[in-house]
């Protein structure tokens, strides 16, 4: 696997003569056509590619091995970035995407207010689990395909796009007729029959980090994803396991620059899963901006002391309203932007 990068002069032919050449040697390409220069990704099954031969060819800079792992997730692949829209916001650019909702869709009425209120206090998406990877068996498992409806309610009524968690390889077309960002899990970010699905299906996609995953692993299984030529692919840290307990889990902080450094995948964190607990979440928050996150995702409740699942880490209406006031001032801080009005 190796990129080329023609010159900032070379024409159009000389980039269509490249790709033209690649192709023939029975490989596929990755067109990345930046403000300066493009590059060309060269996509085959692990067999050598004439490296001096593509070199020679005019308007070519220089052939780069990738030698990560990871390929077509290398921040070499696509070193301006990946970004995309999720509605009416671009993730991966300047703007500072924030999704929220509550961890479980529990009924038409609480999505519907949730929705509104995160509309309200200035949120891009919708986030809601109708599948939920539950440690007990007995414990909520969601309403399932009733909850999707409920959040396709929701973005009826608030125009919010909505993300949702996919569990299972067999129910991503159902999920993908509901959802505008599919969900993959920490508990399940190894599914591989699952990334091959949300792959295949081409669909946006926040794959979360494993909650004991080295960085390198959720990277090789954003690559399941884009192997299929789905790019709309966003990472999540979501915090890692470690012998501390006081918190739920540990935010792993650092994977916010290591990934912004290793990958041109959009990374956002997840403050209400990383703390565990609503009284840290706000500091969790800023903080990941100030890392450079490109967006958070947030769990919110309007009763947290009556919630299905992870009350406990969900900030009631008003309290993340007041947060995303003060993020805002911090995104600015660090040159980024965050857009709090509705619509
Ligand atoms: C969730 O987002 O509610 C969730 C279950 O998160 P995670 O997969 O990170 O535990
Ligand atoms: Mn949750």
């Amino acid at each position: 696997m190796m990129i080329v990068v023609m010159k900032s002069q070379a024409k159009m032919g000389n980039v269509s003569a490249v790709i033209a050449r690649i192709e023939d040697a029975g490989f596929r390409v990755h067109l990345s056509e930046g403000d300066e220069r493009t590059i060309i990704g060269v996509i085959g099954d692990g067999r050598p590619l004439d490296r001096d031969q593509l070199e020679r060819m005019p308007g070519v800079e220089r052939c780069v091995p990738i030698l990560e792992p990871f390929k077509l997730a290398s921040k070499n692949f696509n070193p301006s970035g990946t970004s995309f829209p999720i509605g009416d916001h671009e993730v991966g650019k300047k703007e500072v995407l924030i999704i929220a909702g509550p961890c479980s869709v529990e009924s038409r009425s609480q999505i519907i207010e949730t929705a509104h209120a995160v509309k309200e206090a200035g949120a891009h998406v919708l986030r809601g689990g109708a599948f939920k990877p539950r440690t007990s068996p007995y414990s909520f498992q969601g309403l399932g395909e009733e909850g999707l409806e409920y959040l396709a309610d929701a973005r009826e009524e608030t125009g919010l796009p909505i993300i949702t968690e996919v569990m299972e390889p067999a129910l991503v077309p159902l999920v993908c007729q509901y959802a505008d960002v599919l969900q993959i899990g920490a508990r399940n970010m190894q599914n591989y029959a699952l990334l091959h699905a949300v792959g295949k299906a081409q669909h946006p996609v926040m794959l979360k980090r494993g909650m004991s995953s080295l960085m390198k692993e959720w990277l090789m299984c954003a690559e399941y994803i884009l192997s299929h030529g789905n790019t709309r692919v966003m990472l999540c840290e979501r915090g890692i396991r470690t012998f501390e307990s006081y918190t739920r889990n540990t935010f792993d902080i650092n994977a916010i620059p290591v990934i912004k450094e290793l990958s041109h995948l959009p990374i956002i964190a997840d403050p209400s899963h990383a703390t565990g607990k609503w009284e840290y979440v706000a500091a969790a928050a800023k903080a990941s901006i100030a890392a450079g996150a490109d967006g958070l995702i947030i769990e919110v409740h309007p009763q947290p002391d009556i919630a299905l699942s992870d009350g406990v880490q969900s900030l009631k209406p008003k309290r993340f309203a007041q947060l995303v006031s003060e993020l805002k001032a911090i995104a600015e801080a660090v040159g980024r932007e965050l857009r709090a009005q509705p619509g």
